[in-house]
């Protein structure tokens, strides 16, 4: 990848971060807590999308700029530069959008894509259950067929923003006489009904960020299956793949940003000059880097192939990892501070370690870049 900015990239950057710097979001909250917080990224997502700037990569007929995958990673690039809030409907834009655009009808995407955009509709993600996280397709949840509708009972997990959300991207079994990848299906199914309850788990940064849903008997209309009856292991594998690569780019940003703030406070105690933090820092550096340029080739691979591929397992494990690493490390650097509650660094260490667990565990995506980016032999288990 060439990565010297043409004129219209470069004019593409100016005119974004032009914007940004006479847009700058509301500040945080003093209180109110963790709605507050929401209601805050909501109102940013409306501002960024009456100004064209929700989702640039969408293509122009749904409501984007039809940025190219470069004008999209100088998106991430400003919007981390500018320190705003993520938009509240990330899901929406990054996984669900995406995974419409490829497999939804005409329908589909005229009536679910501008929602998104606009934040008036939020998505979330319901794939793992108690007993199917990695292995997504043992998932036991099951839709039954009753005249225009399917009828769905079972239970998710881990199911991050239902508690805001209007429409869930559920993955269902709807045939156990076949192959366990072959009955799934993939539906958008209402939030917003008696059958569909929501109980929300705290992490140990005492947020509830995400929730169980519990789901007895909820109705979802026929015309809410996404791709076909029986194709929602493809389906479910097109949101996977675009989680991976979209938060992957905008995260690594984040990554850098966390250094940056790292470095300084060393500097503010004179630990630039002690050989171990030197090298702890020299080293985490390096890892940035690495990050951020095999965040870019993933997008050379984008361009050439049309979607992300399975080389954005790479990204999120190097990156899971090394925020773990910095995060410790601040502990040393920043002493107590990065251990009370309420301090930002704590927040970061504590909530950092559900990063190597969420969007695909580590131990997962080392398998899926030994078998699908490295072609090495399929990983076989005896009994
Ligand atoms: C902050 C956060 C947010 C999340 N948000 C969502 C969400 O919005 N929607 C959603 O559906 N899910 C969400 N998840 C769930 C997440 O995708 C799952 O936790 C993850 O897929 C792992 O599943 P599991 O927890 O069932 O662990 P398991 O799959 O039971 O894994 C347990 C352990 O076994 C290892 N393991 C499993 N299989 C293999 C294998 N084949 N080879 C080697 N090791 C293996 C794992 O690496 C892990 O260490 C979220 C998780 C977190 C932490």
């Amino acid at each position: 990848m060439d990565l010297t900015f043409s004129p219209q990239e470069t004019a593409f950057r100016d005119e974004l971060r032009g914007w940004l710097a006479a847009n700058p979001p509301e500040p945080e909250p003093a209180d109110g807590g963790e709605d507050a917080q929401f209601t805050r990224r909501r109102d940013w997502q409306r501002r960024l999308y009456d100004a064209g700037w929700a989702a640039p990569a969408w293509p122009t007929e749904y409501g984007g700029r039809g940025a190219t995958p470069t004008e999209s990673a100088i998106y991430f690039e400003e919007i981390g530069r500018a320190r705003v809030p993520f938009a509240a409907n990330t899901l929406g834009l990054l996984l669900g959008g995406p995974t419409l655009m490829v497999w939804g009808t005409p329908e589909q995407k005229e009536r679910y894509l501008p929602p998104i955009l606009s934040a008036e509709e939020i998505w979330c993600q319901g794939f793992s259950e108690p007993d199917a996280g990695s292995d997504l397709a043992a998932l036991k949840t099951r839709a039954v067929k009753d005249g225009e509708d399917w009828v769905v009972t079972g239970q998710k997990v881990w199911t991050s923003g239902a508690q805001y959300s209007k429409w869930c991207m559920l993955v269902a079994r709807t045939d156990s006489e076949v192959a366990k990848h072959k009955g799934l299906t993939y539906f958008l199914m209402d939030m917003e009904q008696d059958a569909v309850q929501v109980r929300p788990l705290r992490q140990i940064t005492g947020e509830a960020e995400f929730n169980e849903l519990f789901i007895e008997e909820a109705r979802i209309s026929d015309a809410n299956v996404v791709g076909g009856v029986g194709n929602g292991w493809k389906v479910a594998l097109t949101t996977l793949m675009n989680e991976r690569a979209g938060l992957g780019f905008a995260l690594q940003i984040r990554l850098r940003q966390l250094l940056d703030d790292l470095i300084a406070s060393a500097a503010e105690r004179g630990l630039l000059d002690d050989p171990l933090y030197a090298d702890a820092l020299a080293e985490l550096h390096v890892r940035c880097e690495s990050i951020r340029l095999l965040a870019w080739k993933g997008l050379t691979d984008t361009e050439r192939y049309g979607q992300p591929g399975p080389e954005g397992s790479l990204v999120k494990w190097l990156w899971s990892d090394t925020n773990q690493r910095l995060t410790q490390l601040a502990v040393d650097i920043v002493g107590p501070d990065a251990l009370t509650v309420g301090e930002s660094w704590s927040y970061e260490l504590l909530r950092a370690r559900g990063n190597t667990i969420e969007g695909g565990t580590t131990e997962v995506l080392k398998n899926i870049i030994a078998e699908r980016v490295l072609g090495l032999p399929r990983l076989k288990v005896s009994a």
